[in-house]
């Protein structure tokens, strides 16, 4: 067993990790209050030239075609710098995601193309008022009138909603069945009569999701994605890969930021006579983080690898981004301790790290939710 990066990824990490030295942790102190829009532009210029673009569309598409794994290296080394929002694709190329990358003919050319051109914005549209973290009780139907789908609905906690083109909608065409086979997916235009993007809700995490409204929306029956049915199938690929590599890669880059900030201030900061870090508290709370670490880590480039395998991994994704999530909470808490006040300043990246973290605890499959399809996995097979 060969637990080493090959060298090519080696070579990725560290140019990853040069950008991100170099690039952004200097703009968290220039620029503390989000980037201007000419940096922007520079970093996006940047990326572009790089490499770093596009990272997960196929090479016959246009992008890297970067596997899994190499997702999951790039995720790691890019998430030590908070001078990016999370989901900011702007800088990285547009997110193009599991369910377009599928589209065939006129839906390729009118959905996916544009998307990779970076002249359409797509969003993705499950959640509900009443329907979260148990997407299986989704309300919003689609009823086939003719050769069009009537929608009506709404959906909640919609990132970009408000400046989206067309949205990736999860409506129940049989409820029935409802998510064994009833969930149908469409390609809805924002800008369709009857859709209405009504509240935007700002969160801890600086992400401002949308609530979005259907209302009689007519849906060209040609813009169902597959067959009906497929939808949870589709919505469970977008989310698959989002929980190893943005939730569980992500955390390990923040806690490979929090020890190299909670040991270097461990080791300059002096109390009682004595610098932090020869206290053993302070020293096992960086013990602790960087075990941890190793253990996210390997369980996140595991479930990566699995995945550039062609195989099923959704309990490896339950797991990645359920331990490797709390991870990285643990470690942003351990690091605003260990730098007491100036810890809690907000021109101070770890009280960022600290609430995306805790966020993350909820979004895409709550940590409770996580466990409980892990302890069904674990039931069925012992
Ligand atoms: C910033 C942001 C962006 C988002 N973007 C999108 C998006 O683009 N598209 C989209 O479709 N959705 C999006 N979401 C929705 C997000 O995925 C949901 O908020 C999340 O799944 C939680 O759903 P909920 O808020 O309805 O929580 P609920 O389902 O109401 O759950 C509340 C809490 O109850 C607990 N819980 C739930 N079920 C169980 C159980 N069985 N056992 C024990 N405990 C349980 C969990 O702790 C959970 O946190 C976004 C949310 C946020 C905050």
């Amino acid at each position: 067993m060969d637990f080493s990066l090959p060298e090519e990824l080696r070579s990725f990490q560290r140019m990853v990790r040069r950008f991100v030295d170099t690039e952004l942790i200097p703009l968290e102190h220039k620029e503390p209050r989000g980037l201007l829009p000419a940096t922007r532009d520079r970093l996006r210029a940047l990326t572009r030239d790089m490499g770093l673009w596009l990272l997960d569309v196929p090479q016959s598409l246009g992008g890297q075609g970067l596997s899994a794994l190499g997702q999951s290296i790039f995720w790691e080394e890019f998430s030590r710098s908070v001078a990016i929002l999370p989901r900011d694709f702007y800088i990285i190329g547009p997110f193009v995601g599991a369910v377009l990358v599928q589209l065939k003919g006129e839906q390729k050319e009118r959905y996916l193309d544009p998307v990779i051109r970076g002249e359409k914005l797509p969003c993705f549209a499950q959640t509900e008022p009443d329907a979260g973290t148990d997407p299986a009780s989704m309300r919003t139907r689609a009823v086939r009138d003719g050769d069009h789908y009537v929608i009506n609905g709404v959906k909640r906690f919609i990132t970009d909603a408000e400046k989206a083109d067309f949205a990736q909608v999860m409506a129940l065409t049989d409820p029935v069945k409802g998510a064994r086979g009833g969930v149908s997916c469409f390609l809805v235009d924002m800008n369709t009569p009857g859709v209405k993007v009504t509240t935007r809700y700002q969160t801890m995490m600086g992400e401002a999701p949308c609530e979005v409204v259907f209302q009689d929306a007519r849906v060209p029956a040609t813009n169902l994605v597959g067959n009906e049915g497929d939808g949870f199938r589709l919505a469970q690929e977008w989310i698959t890969l989002g929980r190893i590599l943005r939730h569980g890669a992500r955390a390990c880059g923040v806690a490979e930021r929090c020890l190299e900030m909670g040991a270097s201030y461990a080791k300059q900061r002096v109390t009682f006579g004595a610098p932090l870090a020869t206290r053993q508290s302070i020293q096992w709370m960086l013990a602790d983080t960087y075990t941890e670490l190793q253990a996210a880590r390997h369980m996140v480039r595991y479930a990566a690898w699995k995945f550039d395998q062609g195989e099923d991994v959704r309990t490896e994704s339950h797991i990645a981004k359920m331990y490797s999530v709390e991870m990285g909470f643990r470690a942003a808490d351990r690091c605003l301790q260990i730098h007491g006040g100036i810890g809690l300043t907000t021109d101070f990246p770890v009280e960022r790290f600290w609430r995306d973290q805790r966020a993350y605890l909820i979004t895409e499959g709550a940590a409770e939710v996580m466990r409980m399809t892990v302890a069904r996995h674990v039931l069925k097979y012992y």
